[in-house]
């Protein structure tokens, strides 16, 4: 059984293609350091390669889970240089994201293959981190509702409804990925709202109002605050600012 099954507040730290492995190793006794809160779960998806060694590093720690960036979608085979979701398992991982826009851009990923991606995943157990979320050309027309909605239907409508229970959905803008710009508050609950309520007329008010949505896109220590506190965030998937131990810190205790 996949791990969420209930709303949680959840904080995802998305190292993308950085650190080596004494860095690696470093961060995560900077963030084991830490005084973290003990209602929200901390997801460190390293890259692949220190998988096994950081899952032993936080093995007893109560917060901290282990996450991978990535998954294929056959169960196994002759992919060579590609990471099975069970090779992902054995070392740990409970939390794989699956759909990040740079993946969609630079690796061509559509619907046909994150679809794959996410039964795999909860048919092993693990805990997808569905992400969608619109370019910059949609949002300067307004449609980014449509565009959203669309990635929504095409990639999840299809689960039952006990498995969509077991998603957590990162809404990332692709204009505030790595790039300084944040969504505003407003412009984030707005979106999350949408997303409760698509989620809510496919599946039903119970699957939506425990959905975990995380927010991600230049999200740091100064705006994770406010932007936690609005309503229909809970919990947020943070590239750049997961590599500094103190600032990734501020971030999980700003609940
Ligand atoms: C991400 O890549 O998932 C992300 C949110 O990156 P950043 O926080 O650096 O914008």
């Amino acid at each position: 059984m996949a791990v969420k099954l209930k709303k949680q507040k959840i904080v995802a730290g998305n190292w993308k293609m950085n650190k080596n492995m004494q860095e690696a190793t470093a961060l995560v006794e900077a963030i084991l350091s830490k005084s973290l809160p003990n209602d929200v779960t901390v997801v460190l998806c390293t890259p692949s390669v220190y998988c096994a060694k950081i899952g032993e590093m936080i093995a007893k720690s109560p917060t901290l889970k282990l996450g991978a960036q990535n998954c294929h979608h056959e169960v196994n085979g002759a992919f060579t240089g590609e990471i099975s979701v069970d090779m992902l398992k054995s070392t740990g991982v409970e939390y794989v994201i699956v759909g990040h826009s740079e993946r969609r851009e630079y690796q061509k990923e559509q619907s046909d293959v994150l679809v794959k991606k996410i039964s795999l995943l909860l048919s092993n157990g693990l805990t997808p981190i569905y992400c969608c979320g619109e370019p910059l050309s949609i949002r300067e027309k307004n449609k980014q509702n449509l565009y959203v909605s669309k990635q929504i239907r095409s990639e999840l409508f299809h689960l039952n409804s006990d498995d969509i229970k077991k998603i957590v959905i990162a809404y990332e803008p692709i204009w505030a990925i790595g790039t300084g710009l944040t969504a505003s508050p407003e412009q984030a609950q707005e979106m999350h709202k949408f997303i409760r309520r698509t989620i809510k007329k496919q599946f039903g008010n119970d699957v939506a109002k425990n959905m975990s949505i995380l927010y991600g896109g230049s999200a740091n220590a100064a705006n994770a605050k406010i932007l936690f506190s609005q309503p229909d965030v809970d919990g947020g998937l943070i590239g750049g600012a997961s590599l500094k131990a103190d600032d990734f810190a501020v971030i999980i205790n700003s609940y």
